[in-house]
């Protein structure tokens, strides 16, 4: 499926690569997206593109938690790191040396924040990988923040437990 094939008029914003959605009209649009369309994958036609590179694109994100805040996607959709092949993670490194670069050049402090989720989305697909890169700021992460964040459950990960790899 392509941008060409979704008429629903409300998901008009999404393929206006430089608008920018609040988290409220982004969340909506992803809740009406087609069954199994990702607009990651589609990001030539609903992303603004900072750099294309062979295997990775980094783009703007278009509902942005901070200022600053873009995205490091693959152009192939897996949803782990682990799963990205050869010349993706080799890639991968080139990719987020160059947009580290970028961010010291505009002389902007900046946190990588790793999310890597196996979860599905509201339209039944696993989530596309991205990377999280922003200016590092005060107060960023407290959203995230948990108050019992330090009590530690020792009975989990426990070391006998037999791994296939
Ligand atoms: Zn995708």
């Amino acid at each position: 499926m392509n941008a060409a094939e979704i008429t629903d008029v409300s998901l008009r914003p999404l393929f206006d690569r430089k608008r920018r959605l609040t988290r409220e009209e982004y969340r909506q649009i992803l809740t009406a997206l087609p069954a199994g369309y990702c607009p990651f994958c589609d990001w030539s036609e609903t992303q603004y593109v900072l750099r294309e590179f062979d295997q990775w694109v980094w783009i703007v994100n278009k509902s942005a938690y901070w200022r600053f805040h873009t995205l490091v996607i693959p152009k192939r959709h897996f949803s782990s790191f682990f799963d990205s092949n050869p010349a993706e993670a080799v890639e991968y490194h080139q990719v987020g040396r160059y947009v580290t670069r970028m961010y010291q050049i505009n002389h902007l402090e900046q946190a990588v924040l790793s999310h890597s989720r196996e979860r599905y989305t509201s339209n039944g697909r696993l989530v596309h990988f991205h990377q999280h890169f922003a200016p590092e700021s005060e107060g960023m992460l407290a959203p995230t923040l948990v108050p019992d964040a330090n009590h530690w459950d020792p009975s989990v990960f426990i070391a006998e437990t037999v791994l296939e790899h």
